[in-house]
């Protein structure tokens, strides 16, 4: 009897010892949240393409981390500097703005304690228009209806920068809305606006939804001055090309502007947390690369350039390591 008791206790023992430790496990497994854009967008499933492979090590390093639909770059400045998110996708440009107190952080001054982690691919700012419409360049815009995009987007700034460069005020000469992203392809193909510019990486699920309904459409080329690019410092010629879009009725690639999606923290995550982050992505690069098409131009060294805000001292540490950093 005595001896049953023992058993039993030893094996209570036990027990209480195995739930205690993977408790404590789970208690000490840091979470983080990466904001991304909407969800036929590139930065969501980059967001996907990050998670997966940094979390493949999560009981290594005891952290996770988890992907959040949101409206787009200057939304996830905003929530990581809140402390609402931990790590976001940004433009480039929104990222110098930020750090420098311009544009939407006029009011805000600077957001000082944004770092930068790495950049990612190639933005294009990307106009498509109903074919039925007549609108053949930017300056064709004028009195139409477009959705210039969803504040808290990174593509709202570009497109009122692109127009305001092309002569058009957006606030008087055309008829202005401010869907997200996700929403503009059904409302252009249903006939209820002209045109629409998103800021995004190509190909995007939002141009193939977009070009693969019964109204036809076409990608209108931004050409813009060379004042342009010198008073914006942060945007670069680009082009988007027409082979992820067979259904569109160009046939030459589309010359237009753009900048990088970039990946962006705050000061306050550990820096054993993003030095992992880095890491992963750097040591199993071309896994990553596999994730996206958008991602067959990178090179671990293009990943360093486009970044304005400090790098976060975990990201320099591993960039100092593999003899990156010059
Ligand atoms: N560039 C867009 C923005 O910052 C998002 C693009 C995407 O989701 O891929 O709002």
């Amino acid at each position: 009897m005595k001896k049953n008791i023992l058993v039993i206790m030893f094996i209570l023992s036990l027990v209480m010892v195995v739930s205690w430790s993977g408790r404590s496990d789970a208690a000490n497994t840091r979470f983080y949240t990466i904001g991304t854009g909407g969800v036929t967008g590139v930065y969501y499933p980059t967001g996907g393409a990050i998670s997966r492979i940094v979390n493949a090590k999560k009981n290594d390093y005891n952290m996770r981390l988890t992907v959040e639909s949101t409206g787009g770059s200057v939304y996830n400045i905003n929530a990581i500097m809140a402390g609402d998110l931990d790590f976001g996708i940004v433009q480039s440009d929104r990222q110098f703005q930020a750090i420098r107190g311009l544009a939407e952080w006029k009011d805000n001054g600077a957001q000082k304690d944004l770092r930068a982690v790495f950049s990612i691919h190639p933005e294009s700012v990307t106009l498509l228009a109903g074919t039925d419409t007549g609108i053949k360049s930017i300056r064709d815009l004028k009195g139409k209806h477009v959705n210039i995009g969803n504040p808290g987007s990174g593509q709202r700034q570009n497109s009122i920068d692109a127009l305001t460069s092309a002569g058009i005020n957006y606030k008087v000469d055309l008829k202005a809305e401010g869907l997200k992203a996700a929403e503009a392809p059904g409302v252009l193909l249903d006939g209820r606006i002209d045109a629409f510019f998103y800021t995004v990486g190509h190909p995007s699920g939002a141009f193939k939804e977009a070009t693969a309904g019964t109204r036809k459409v076409s990608f209108i080329p931004i050409v813009l001055p060379d004042s342009f690019y010198l008073n914006f410092p942060y945007y670069a010629r680009s082009v988007v090309p027409m082979s992820f879009y067979p259904n569109a009725v160009n046939d030459k690639d589309i010359p237009t502007f753009g900048v990088k999606a970039t990946f962006v923290t705050h000061s306050r995550i550990p820096d054993e947390d993003v030095y992992h982050v880095v890491k992963e992505i750097f040591e199993n690069f071309e896994d990553f690369k596999k994730l996206h098409p958008a991602y067959s131009v990178l090179t671990k060294e293009s990943m360093l350039t486009g970044l304005s805000a400090p790098l976060h001292p975990g990201a320099t540490k591993y960039f100092n390591e593999a003899g990156l950093l010059k």
